[in-house]
């Protein structure tokens, strides 16, 4: 099938007289005949549903048509994009262990991998994701245990160089994990150029409605933990919370998701609520018509902003002669998301004056859903971050992130023209 066709059908498939949309099974626990049927289970011994705080039907059928979309071989949902994040990187890295992640990435997984996994004894080495192949292999160490990148940045929207990073990870024994929240499988697969895992903020795009903050995690199963075992000690070698079973061995090509089900997923409990998961399968089903019209909204407002004299610059990677156009004409077929950056002649001021003039956009701390809306990220979501740490970041003092929704898109340049004058 192909992915639209996905979106509408995997995941959850009725049988005769059973309903046509997913359940949700709004339920902590599960029952067993005996005791000897559901004591399996803690030993990971039989498959089946015990309790909610790890594994809940309704859940397990919307990843699964996550995994499907992205084509990958198992997911999970987690109850954030944060948790997603945290999860991916720490189910393969403990205290000591050291990751490298590109410095453009979300404010809010720089602070996760910089300041709050830094006190669990976990480093990561933020990288300037445009420095070439010879320059970033400096940074590598034997201790090294992952790579990380966003297919397209946020706020900063430039786009993640998949093959340089592939090659690199890979020659170093190590999988690349991929943050896919803003181009959505529809307008991006990594796995298909060399991402090993990939993560989702389905907070944005995938939900696109802003009704539920959500998460998930899909593993490609191509990545060889085995052949790398000394490095990931914690899937290659037994795990004493279950009757010393060893990951890799028992769950091949599942070995990574059931590790981070059975273990972090039981120990942190950050799972994403079942009538969430609804929500965003909702979400999900229209995901691939909703992204059409925002990339087409955004390369609209793209084309007016650039040719507008008070506009300073415009980033969009839609854009014809925008910095990142040949990277996503490779990776994404020109099709990015609808989120694009800019700045007013004027610099920070001007910028923040031109905000509060808007009528229809609105300000949130939010991107990526039907309605059109904007923030300023030296003000908001980087707020905490120094003049340096904002440049090293590639977000200027000035940049206004907008993100386009599904609105008429003559309404929009009405409103950005008026706030503008
Ligand atoms: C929003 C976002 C996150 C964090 O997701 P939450 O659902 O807000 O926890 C992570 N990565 C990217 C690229 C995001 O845009």
């Amino acid at each position: 099938m192909k992915i639209e066709t996905k979106a509408i059908h995997e995941g959850w498939k009725p049988t005769q007289g059973e309903a046509r949309q997913v359940p949700i099974v709004q339920s902590t626990t599960f029952k067993y005949d005996t005791s000897d049927a559901m004591g399996k289970l803690f030993d990971l011994e039989a498959e089946g549903y015990f309790y909610t705080r790890l594994q809940n039907p309704t859940n397990d059928a919307v990843a699964a048509k996550i995994c499907a979309m992205e084509g990958g071989v198992a997911a999970m949902l987690t109850s954030s994009g944060q948790a997603a994040n945290f999860y991916a990187i720490f189910n393969i890295c403990e205290c000591g262990d050291h990751f490298i992640a590109s410095s453009s990435i979300y404010g809010g997984t720089y602070n996760l991998f910089g300041t709050t996994m830094k006190k669990m004894g976990i480093e990561c080495t933020f990288v300037d994701q445009t420095l070439p192949e010879e320059e970033l292999e400096k940074y590598f160490k034997p201790n090294t245990k992952a790579v990380f990148g966003e297919t397209i940045t946020n706020p900063t929207v430039s786009i993640f160089d998949f093959q340089k990073f592939a090659r690199l990870a890979h020659k170093h024994g190590v999988p690349l994990i991929v943050d896919n929240t803003f181009a959505t499988p529809v307008n991006c697969r990594p796995f298909e150029w060399g991402a090993d895992i990939v993560t989702h903020s389905t907070t944005k795009y995938m939900d696109g409605h802003g009704v539920g903050v959500g998460g998930c995690i899909v593993d490609s199963g191509n990545f060889d933990w085995s052949a790398h075992a000394e490095k990931f000690p914690g899937l290659t070698s037994p795990d004493e919370s279950y009757h010393g079973i060893t990951y890799t061995e028992r769950f091949g090509k599942g070995a990574y998701i059931t590790k981070a089900t059975s273990q972090l997923m039981r120990d942190f409990g950050s799972i994403q609520s079942p009538q969430n998961a609804f929500y965003l399968n909702l979400g999900l089903e229209s995901l691939h018509l909703r992204m059409e019209r925002h990339c087409s909204n955004a390369l609209a407002i793209a084309k007016f902003l650039k040719n507008h004299e008070k506009v300073a610059w415009v980033h969009y990677a839609g854009l014809e002669g925008d910095e990142y156009h040949d990277l996503a004409m490779k990776y994404m077929n020109g099709n990015t998301c609808g989120v694009l950056a800019f700045g007013i002649k004027g610099g920070r001021e001007a910028s923040i004056a031109f905000m509060d003039k808007l009528k229809l956009a609105q300000i949130a701390t939010h991107v990526a859903d039907a309605k059109t809306c904007l923030l300023h990220p030296a003000s908001h979501t980087h707020r905490q971050m120094s003049e340096q740490e904002l440049l090293a970041a590639g977000v200027n003092p000035d940049l206004i992130r907008l993100s386009v929704g599904i609105e008429n898109v003559d309404d929009l340049i009405e409103d950005l023209a008026q706030a503008l004058k």
